[in-house]
């Protein structure tokens, strides 16, 4: 191929593309608002759209309610065309979620399964993925890839756990999972996963730190539009920073870590409840005891605690991700504001202390933006 060739097709992708992100920005729009808003030829921006439509990428579905003259066809992309996997595996059971290019989860499931280092687990896990997708219908070309978010720390190749303490996984491997599934497959620590998600939510935000309040804490720092990884990759492990010398013993071996005090683990040891039991009775002004409240308002204070400190390293906003998050009501926010607050030098702002909304099943659908981010990019 000559050199002006090669540059007309890069030119025809480049407008290709740029077409199919303006469609997918714009969720709904005209082929006319597309001319305008790029500033492209009618008979360019035609082409494109019939290439498009061709290729299954976007599809016209509709009319716009008219403004005078001739009314406007509705273009959208096609949001199922894709669909990522996304797992979230923890100690006796794995989350299961489907995800669209919208990033939303279409389909999800809980699947009681106990972790062991054994290939028959492995071949259970697998079966259940596979009866999953066969379940919901979809065709193998359908699937872009399926991304597993597991606790603890990966190796900077991805290949493999190399710090898994809670659930006794650091031998897992990349390949256990690869070799039994037909499909591309990807693993990823559960709390940078959680992260993904909440930066794909909140995609205006530079920096955060993320608290991801599961059944065993997480953390992790985002910033430059994107989770740090570290040189080990265990950057944002807030759940081992020490918030009292003398407190519990954790699973690392260190005693009084955030984890020991604000995952939801601690807060069912302490008080005895499952969290929704805890939850329910915490709301209810006529079973709540006092007991209950100041577990409550210990959890808070902890924290806080640590949520201050980290501050004063990170100037930025706070997510709070993950399971507890959405048992979270707005005067839980704000005493727990009231506690950050209570005495710094920088105050952290009302609107800068922010709640996931996906709960338990973050770090699943977190883990499937990988492939979503990946099919948008190319
Ligand atoms: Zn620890």
């Amino acid at each position: 191929m000559d050199k002006k060739s090669v540059t007309t097709l890069t030119l025809k992708q480049i407008n290709k593309h740029t077409v199919y992100q303006y469609i997918y920005r714009q969720r709904e729009t005209s082929k006319f608002q597309i001319v305008q808003d790029l500033n492209m030829g009618l008979s360019t921006v035609s082409q494109n759209l019939t290439t498009l439509e061709k290729e299954g990428l976007i599809e016209r579905n509709g009319y716009f309610a008219s403004t005078g003259g001739r009314k406007a066809q509705i273009i959208r992309i096609v949001p199922d065309l894709r669909i990522a996997i996304g797992i979230g595996i923890l100690k006796n059971m794995f989350h299961l979620v489907a995800v669209d290019l919208y990033g939303e989860a279409v389909a999800r499931e809980t699947i009681p399964l106990a972790y062991e280092d054994t290939p028959e687990y492995y071949d259970t896990f697998a079966g259940e993925v596979l009866h999953f997708i066969e379940k919901n219908e979809y065709p193998t070309e359908k699937i872009s890839g399926i991304s597993i978010a597991t606790q603890g720390i990966i190796s900077p190749d991805g290949s493999s756990v190399t710090y898994g303490a809670i659930m006794g996984n650091t031998r897992m491997q990349l390949s256990d999972f690869a070799s039994r599934l037909p499909f591309p497959c990807h693993l990823v620590h559960d709390s940078k996963a959680a992260a993904d998600l909440e930066l794909w939510n909140h995609p205006k935000l530079d920096s955060a730190l993320v608290f991801l309040l599961n059944r065993n804490l997480g953390g992790a720092v985002i910033t430059n539009h994107s989770v740090h990884q570290g040189f080990s990759m265990h950057s944002g492990s807030l759940e081992h920073i020490c918030v009292e010398p003398d407190g519990p013993v954790c699973y690392c071996g260190n005693r009084g870590c955030l984890e020991t005090f604000c995952s939801a683990n601690a807060l069912e040891l302490r008080s005895g409840l499952s969290v929704k039991e805890f939850f329910l009775k915490l709301r209810d002004p006529d079973s709540s005891g006092e007991h209950l409240q100041n577990i409550w308002q210990d959890y808070l204070r902890h924290l806080a605690f640590a949520i201050r400190n980290l501050n004063l390293l990170i100037d930025c906003p706070v997510i709070l991700s993950g399971y507890l998050a959405p048992y979270f009501l707005p005067e839980d926010l704000d005493r727990l504001l009231g506690l950050i607050n209570e005495h710094t030098p920088f105050p952290l702002a009302k609107d800068s202390l922010l709640t996931g909304t996906h709960g338990q099943y973050t770090p699943a659908i977190g883990a499937a933006l990988f492939y979503v981010k990946n099919f948008l990019d190319t």
